[in-house]
Formats: structure tokens, C-alpha cells, sequence
């Protein structure tokens, strides 16, 4: 078999973590297999260095971002690729552009246009076991871009693709996919199967256990993903299709995501083209907006919120002033300490009552909701981040989803 395995920043989060990924490494070899290793940056490196940059501004160039925190995970694959190198296995370290990972040129989340994956192949040939460098790749101006946080999920299930890699195996700190973060649901289960479409919700919503873009692409490429533990052996979770027991369950997953700022703007002329006016110029910045309310007009004016990425609220902002100005509003105002709950399953769709159901538990709890917003298999409340781990509980439990 040809496996691609792809470890986290945790799993690789000291020299001791690498030389233990190394010999899990050695042991898949050891059974026969091709393997191809994608690995992260170590843990908390690349904020590290985001955080390195915004000590000389809040808003650096996103070119010279992504080359900086690309830097992460070259320390990584050179490190990892020695430890098998010392150990007998043969291993050459691959950075992005090596790989022939080619992107558009949206710096600090680009999308994959294409993957060579020429020296990958070839290294296999020769019995070496390439380490690929997550989370980056190289767009078409010859730049280093970045896949988005969490990007190096991405990374190896575009590479898992384009070898036609019989498993693409997602090594991290937890031993799958739970029904809840088991970081904050202590009682949460594991999810042995999950279909794609359930597990891109959950990643959009906030489950960082798989990037969002990796879901989507490996659901679009028919690429089979297991998520297991570094730490401990076990069957982890399979992504798979839907099938007929999953409709039984209504609600598979409970999701929060502290990682949305919500910014509304106040005093807007309420008439034709407005609202087209504010997004179509947040669209042109590639930022991506996920909830928008707009109240009742009065007096001709109206309030507008919409939610945008943590990462992108400064842009939005010195953006959103000058759009503000133009279209004649009152103000902007920017409210950091918003979390997002959600709920997520395919059995939403022939299950009645659900959303009710979410509303009455969030009241039972006293937590007010700010937001909502609702699609065939998921509803979302944007509630007080205080409130977040509560809310994720007692829906957790609403739901009946404890182990
Ligand atoms: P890695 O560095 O290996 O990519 P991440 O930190 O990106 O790991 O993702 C793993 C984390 O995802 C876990 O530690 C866990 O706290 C979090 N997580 C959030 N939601 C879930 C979920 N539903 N199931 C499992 N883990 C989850
Ligand atoms: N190092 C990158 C990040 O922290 C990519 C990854 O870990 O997947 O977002
Ligand atoms: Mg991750």
C-alpha cells in the first residue's frame, strides 16, 4: 500500500516527539508499505511567529507572512527526515515548492491549483521516504504561499491525490473525531465513521481536528482519510459516505469556534444595492464572511452585522471604514468576544424540532443568542464567548451524544 501519514505540531513538538514520530514511521516501512510523511510546524511555532510580526505592525504584507511562518515547517520535515536518515531509513525532506504544490496567489490562504509531485515519486522509486513540508506551497509568480491555518491537513490529502494513495492517515493529539471538542466535553465519543459532508461541517464550524479544505478536497477527490492518535495505537475515525444509519442520528457533533469577530455596522441607508455595496468589497479582499444579519429599518436606517475570521479583522476594518464613509453610515463597531455553537447532522434533514430544541437548551442556561444561522444539517448560535464551553456542554448532553 502507499500511505500518506501527515502528523501535527503537537506530534512533532519536541526532538524527543520527532524521534517518536520517526519510528512509527519506521514500523509502517517495516510492514511493507510506501509511505509518504507530511508533517506541521512544532507546537505553537507558528504562532510564534505571527505574533513575531505583529510586534512591528497589526497589519504585515501577506507575501512576507507566508514566507515567514512557512519557515515552521522546514525545522520540521529537515529534523524528522535526519531522525529516519540516523535510524537506517532512507528519507529526503521536500519543502512546497519542491513538491511542485503550486497555488493562486491568495497569501496566507492560498488554494491548490496543482500537484507535481514529481521528486515525491521519484524518491519513492529509490526507496527513500519523502518528507513533505505541510501547509505551504508556491504560486504561480514563484512566491511561497500558505493553505490557511491548519493548512497542513490540506497539504497531505492534495499530496495523498495526486499519488492516488491507497489511505491518507491524519496523526494528531486526539484518537479521532469526537462528537465534541474531548478537550472541553469530557464525557464526548468517539465517532468510529463520519461522512464528508458531516465532517466538513464540523470543520467549518470549528473542530480543528481536520481542516475545513482538506475535508473538501478529499471529498472531491474520493480521498480515504483516517484521523488517529500519535500518542495512542487505535482505530481512530474513517471519513466515509453517508449511509442510511447516519440519517437515524439527528445530531452528530456539537462544534464551537472562538475564532469570529463580529462587526456591525450602524445607520445604514436602508435602499437597493447597499448591502451588495459592503460585501462585494469585503469579497474582493478574499475575506470570507460567515453570518450577516440586518435588522428592521427605521426611519429609512438599519443595522448591519456580519462575522469575519479573527485573522481577518483589521483588514475588514480599514476596509469597512472607508465603505462606511461612501455609503453614508453612522459608525462601525467591532465586538472581539463572540463565540460560535453549533450543531451538525445529516439527520437534521428529515428530524423536526431541532432547532427548537437548540434554542430552549441555550435558554435554560441564561445564554442569550446574538446570531443565528441555519443550513439542511447544521444550526449555528453566535452567543457571549464566556458562555462558549456551557453551551457546547449542555447541547452536548440536550442531544444526548455522551458516551
Ligand atoms: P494538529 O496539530 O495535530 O493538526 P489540531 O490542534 O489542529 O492538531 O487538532 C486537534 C485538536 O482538535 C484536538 O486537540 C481537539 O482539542 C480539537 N478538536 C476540536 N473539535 C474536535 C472534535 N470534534 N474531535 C476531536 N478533536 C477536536
Ligand atoms: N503550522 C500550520 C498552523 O499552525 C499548519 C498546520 O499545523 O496544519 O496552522
Ligand atoms: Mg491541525
Amino acid at each position: 500500500m502507499l500511505i500518506v501519514q501527515k502528523y501535527g505540531g503537537t506530534s512533532v513538538g519536541s526532538i524527543e516527539r520527532i524521534k517518536n514520530v520517526a519510528r512509527k514511521v519506521a514500523k509502517t516501512r517495516d510492514q511493507g508499505h510506501d509511505i509518504v510523511v507530511v508533517v506541521s510546524a512544532m507546537s505553537g511555532e507558528t504562532d510564534r511567529l505571527i505574533s513575531l510580526a505583529h510586534e512591528i505592525t497589526t497589519s504585515p504584507a501577506e507575501r512576507e507572512m507566508d514566507l515567514l511562518v512557512s519557515s515552521g515547517e522546514r525545522v520540521t520535515i529537515a529534523l524528522l527526515a535526519i531522525t529516519l536518515n540516523s535510524l537506517g531509513y532512507p528519507a529526503k525532506a521536500f519543502t512546497g515548492r519542491q513538491v511542485g504544490i503550486v497555488t493562486d496567489s491568495i497569501h496566507t490562504k492560498a488554494r491548490i491549483e496543482r500537484v507535481g509531485g514529481e521528486r515525491v515519486r521519484e524518491a519513492l522509486r529509490q526507496g527513500i521516504i519523502p518528507v513533505v513540508a505541510g501547509f505551504q506551497g508556491i504560486s504561480e509568480e514563484s512566491d511561497v504561499t500558505t493553505l490557511g491555518r491548519g493548512g497542513s491537513d490540506l497539504s497531505a490529502v492534495a499530496v495523498a491525490a495526486a499519488l492516488k494513495a491507497d489511505m491518507c492517515d491524519i496523526y494528531t493529539d486526539v484518537d479521532g473525531v469526537y462528537t465534541a471538542d474531548p478537550n472541553v466535553v469530557v464525557n464526548a465519543r468517539r465517532l468510529d465513521r463520519v461522512s464528508y459532508e458531516e465532517m466538513l461541517e464540523m470543520a467549518s464550524l470549528g473542530a480543528k481536528v481536520l481542516q475545513n479544505r482538506a475535508v473538501e478536497y478529499a471529498a472531491k477527490y474520493g480521498v480515504k482519510v483516517r484521523v488517529l492518535s500519535t500518542f495512542v495505537e487505535g482505530e481512530g475515525t474513517l471519513l466515509t459516505e453517508e449511509d442510511e444509519d447516519m440519517e437515524k442520528v439527528v445530531v452528530s457533533g456539537v462544534t464551537h469556534d472562538r475564532n469570529q469577530v463580529k462587526i456591525t455596522i450602524i445607520g445604514v441607508p436602508d435602499r437597493p444595492g447597499i448591502a451588495a455595496k459592503i460585501f462585494g468589497t469585503i469579497a474582493d479582499a478574499s475575506i470570507v464572511v460567515d453570518m450577516i444579519i440586518q435588522n428592521v429599518s427605521q426611519e429609512s436606517l438599519t443595522d448591519i452585522s456580519f462575522t469575519v475570521p479573527h485573522a481577518d479583522v483589521n483588514k475588514t476594518v480599514e476596509i469597512m471604514r472607508g465603505v462606511t464613509k461612501d455609503i453614508g453610515a453612522k459608525e462601525l463597531e467591532v465586538k472581539e468576544d463572540i463565540a460560535k455553537v453549533s450543531i451538525v447532522g445529516v439527520g437534521m434533514r428529515s428530524h423536526s424540532g431541532v432547532a427548537a430544541k437548540m434554542f430552549s437548551t441555550l435558554a435554560a442556561e441564561g445564554i442569550n443568542i446574538m446570531m443565528i444561522s441555519t443550513s439542511e444539517i447544521k444550526i449555528s448560535c453566535v452567543i457571549d464567548a464566556k458562555y462558549t464551553e456551557l453551551a457546547v456542554r449542555a447541547l452536548h448532553r440536550a442531544f444526548e451524544l455522551e458516551s
